[in-house]
């Protein structure tokens, strides 16, 4: 089999060079080789690198780089530089951002990559592209303020990751690959804060 990561030959899904990797590296690498078109899968397979937190800042970077590598393998025009730009925008958010600034950075990752994807600049000729990007994350926020229970950066991801792929394919002139059965998150055992079967990921059999 090949590392689901840097797709060289391995023993493993993760061979042991990108097991160890640095996990905005792991994302990096990831989303450079990858040809998926589904910003969800993208996202569990990831999410699934043994070093990566069951909550944390980095998934910030996360939903940000796989939706533009989503976009780009979907036929979209986007240069290599902006994956790289969309993890150091991610990874920029302070932690502890979603509890204390009133807003949620899942969704702001969802705008980070339409900002990138559009160019986007402080200059008002790119007001369009701006709007794009503020729509979805205002979309992004209020999905998210519908939860309820403990906060739950898978939930988020997932919850971010599906609204936005529509988003895309509504807005963005691509098409991403929408999950086609329900989304099942394997991250219960390990998240002490996981809300159970009140949340629309659970699942009791992974
Ligand atoms: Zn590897």
């Amino acid at each position: 089999m090949n590392c689901i990561i840097c797709h060289n030959p391995s023993d493993n899904a993760i061979c042991q060079h990108c097991a160890v990797l640095e996990l905005q590296e792991v994302i990096r690498a990831y989303c450079l080789n990858t040809a998926s078109k589904s910003p969800l899968n993208m996202a569990q397979e990831i999410m699934g690198h043994p070093g990566f937190p069951v909550a944390g800042h980095v998934h910030h970077a996360l939903v940000a780089a796989v939706l533009v590598a989503a976009y780009r393998n979907a036929g979209g025009e986007v240069s290599p530089e902006k994956l790289d730009e969309a993890i150091k925008k991610g990874n920029g958010i302070p932690g502890g951002f979603c509890a204390g600034f009133g807003a949620d950075a899942a969704a702001i990752a969802c705008g980070i990559a339409v900002s990138l994807i559009n160019g986007n600049t402080i200059n008002a000729e790119h007001a369009a592209g701006r709007a794009q990007a503020h729509a979805l994350t205002g979309e992004a926020m209020l999905n998210i303020a519908n939860n309820s229970g403990n906060r739950c950066c898978k939930r988020s991801v997932y919850s971010v990751l599906e609204l936005a792929t529509n988003y895309f394919n509504r807005v963005m002139g691509v098409t991403l690959e929408a999950p086609q059965k329900r989304i099942s998150c394997p991250f219960t055992a390990k998240n002490k804060l996981c809300n159970g079967p009140a949340c629309k990921y659970y699942s009791d059999s992974v």
